[in-house]
């Protein structure tokens, strides 16, 4: 790490986040449509014009493009924009924090998954079993990269999977309908990896303010259904990237509504 200083660091980070966030726009197209992966070449969505080398650079290509396809001159759905813009951005953020280490290299791969998971979920309501299983794998890594006791992980892998079951029995008891689907539930299993004890209070507390925030946002579908995987994978890499700061932010939290409620009854 000393012989890297800070801005390369950074920028190295920044060039491979853009880089995988492309192949992370070729799995967001592909993995719901069960296209295969490896042989195809990236190709346009909407003319099958097969990209050459210019267009595959990340994010200039669209910008010099203007967002259309060099072939057809259709839009490109600007998602391909900001999913390498995110990539970057964060990978540039956990280079910057964690420096060029292997938990670094882990908590970028993190980082991919939950971004491909969340453009899916928006899109698709549907969070691929192939990115709970590589995600499952990085939490592996990440228990052994942070030192954790692997029994604690287990049990909180358990703890989120019970969670899981017991908030969709309680919807369907409550609301008379599925409300949590199965991704979710093994989601909040595999994010009991990347937990502890501490965490665990936040986690659920983020990701239900931030899943009341997007329910009031995305579009529902005509059941009421809405995508709950975009602010359980925000919650996770919130709780992954700055744990000290989400724990200390979410007692902060419940101490001011801790004193709010004793000067509102005292009145
Ligand atoms: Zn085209």
């Amino acid at each position: 790490m000393e012989v890297l200083n800070l801005p390369l660091v950074v920028s190295l980070f920044a060039v491979v986040g853009s880089c995988l966030g492309s192949f992370a726009n070729m799995l967001i197209h592909r993995l719901p449509q069960e296209e295969e992966i490896i042989r195809t070449p990236s190709h346009c969505p909407k003319c099958n014009a097969q990209l050459k080398v210019p267009q595959l650079i990340p994010l200039f290509s669209y910008l010099w493009q203007r967002g259309k396809c060099h072939a057809c001159r259709k839009q490109i759905n600007p998602r391909y924009f900001w999913v390498e813009l995110i990539c970057a951005s964060l990978f540039a953020l956990i280079g910057g924090i964690y420096g060029a280490t292997f938990l670094a290299a882990v908590l970028c791969l993190v980082a991919l998954c939950l971004v491909i998971l969340t453009a899916i979920d928006l899109e698709h309501m549907i969070i691929p079993d192939e990115i709970q299983v590589a995600l499952g794998g990085l939490g592996l890594l990440h228990v052994w990269a942070t030192g954790k006791p692997w029994l604690i992980a287990i049990v909180l892998a358990a703890v989120g999977f019970a969670f899981g079951l017991f908030l969709r029995w309680l919807m369907v008891v409550w609301k008379k309908r599925e409300g949590l689907g199965w991704g979710d539930i093994k989601f909040l299993a595999v994010a009991g990896l990347y937990l502890d004890w501490s965490l665990l209070a936040p986690f659920c507390f983020f990701s239900g303010m931030m899943g009341i925030f997007t329910a009031g946002l995305a579009s529902r579908t005509e059941e009421g259904h809405f995508a709950f995987g975009p602010a359980l994978a925000l919650a996770l890499l919130m709780c992954v990237l700055f744990p000290v700061f989400i724990v200390s932010g979410f007692q902060q939290i419940i101490d001011f509504i801790v004193e709010f409620s004793v000067v509102t009854i005292n009145k």
